[in-house]
């Protein structure tokens, strides 16, 4: 048996808004990772299941392995067609929030779903949820909001709505979000949980192959290359980063996705307990800043303190505007900061 992780109060109010709404909009954050799209799309094939008018509509492009997801050639990038998903969103009736906390995550969709006269609930798992949404379902202790879609439904009573497409898309972000149940991953009931997506008829091992197995040629060369190349270790202070310029990016013709794990790879190094991945980014003229961390150091509080973001213990993130040695030298001020927790002192 799962425990009712939700608030009964919440899945009453849930379903009560469920009921009487006709069109619902998803909406998840800015570069939507594995459990962005994979918690909406679950929700998307539930809410369909009950003959709802559902769009998904995130900020801007995802990744190409999460394309294969039952549903996401249908997810609306905002960035693309902004009129249609204005309207969408001014006309839902209910907005649901998914993996962010707090409204400067979707970016240029901010105002507009500020604005919208529709009901709003959060379901996510991030610390600090805004105060944008009349129902909060904020659970940081799980490890993905997938998991809490799943937890959703299953407390609605429509376990057996979830069909096989759902349930790939909800394993899916399970899996992303604790790097193939490598992290945050010691709760018991996640594999409960996983055996009654089996029992929908996933095929778990072929999910992984294609999330993490399906890269370019380009994507390992630059793997090898920011390896060798690329990385600094910093042993005084169980730290390690790596930078990567637009023009690299371009040498190794990067596309969105190329990077993804990369930031995780110095922790394989014994006793780097923190790592940090410094991108130009291609879009935008700024430093997208990732912040990986094992054990009890906590990143999130970096990213806070020097780079405008936030977001996990063990996983964050944040923006610099600025040239890079700036960005790099405000990462060297943090680890004499935070030098006392890196070693273990605190
Ligand atoms: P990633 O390194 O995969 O881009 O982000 C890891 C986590 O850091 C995200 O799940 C999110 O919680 C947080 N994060 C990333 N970028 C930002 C940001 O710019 N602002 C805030 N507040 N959190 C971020
Ligand atoms: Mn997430």
């Amino acid at each position: 048996m799962l425990s009712k992780v939700i608030a009964q109060a919440s899945v009453d109010h849930v379903e009560k808004w469920f009921e009487k709404a006709d069109r619902i909009v998803i909406v998840s954050h800015v570069s939507p990772d594995g459990d962005a799209i994979g918690s909406s799309l679950g929700l998307y094939h539930f809410l369909t299941s009950q003959d709802k008018n559902v769009h998904v509509i995130v900020p801007n492009a995802f990744p190409d392995f999460l394309k294969w997801m039952p549903g996401a050639k249908d997810v609306i990038q905002y960035n693309r067609y902004k009129d249609f998903a204005d309207k969408l969103i001014l006309e839902a009736d209910v907005i649901c929030c998914l993996d962010f906390n707090v409204l400067s995550r979707i970016d240029e969709m901010e105002e507009v779903v500020k604005n919208a006269p529709g009901r709003k609930m959060i379901v996510d798992h991030h610390l600090y949820p805004g105060d944008f949404a009349r129902i909060v379902i904020s659970h940081p202790e799980i490890s993905s909001t997938s998991e809490l879609v799943f937890r959703l439904i299953c407390q609605l009573g429509n376990f057996s709505d979830i069909s096989k497409e759902g349930a790939e898309c909800i394993y899916t972000g399970m899996m992303t979000d604790t790097g193939g149940f490598t992290y945050n991953s010691n709760n018991r009931e996640i594999y409960l949980i996983i055996g009654e997506l089996l029992s929908r008829g996933i095929d778990k091992d072929e999910i992984y192959r294609r999330v993490f197995n399906t890269y370019s040629e380009d994507r390992l060369r630059l793997m090898g290359y920011v390896l060798y190349d690329k990385m600094q270790v910093y042993p005084e202070f169980n730290a390690a980063l790596i930078t990567l310029s637009r023009a690299e990016q371009k040498k190794f013709r990067y596309v969105k996705g190329d990077t993804e794990g990369f930031v995780n790879m110095p922790l394989s190094i014994k006793n780097v307990c923190f790592s940090a991945f410094l991108r130009e980014d291609t879009e935008k003229d700024m430093i997208k800043i990732s912040l990986r961390s094992v054990g009890t150091f906590p990143c999130n509080q970096v990213a806070a303190d020097f780079f405008n973001g936030g977001g996990h213990l063990n996983a964050s993130g944040g923006e610099f505007y600025g040239p890079m040695e700036e960005a790099i030298a405000l990462f060297k001020q943090a680890l004499v900061k935070y030098e006392d927790l890196l070693l273990g002192k605190k």
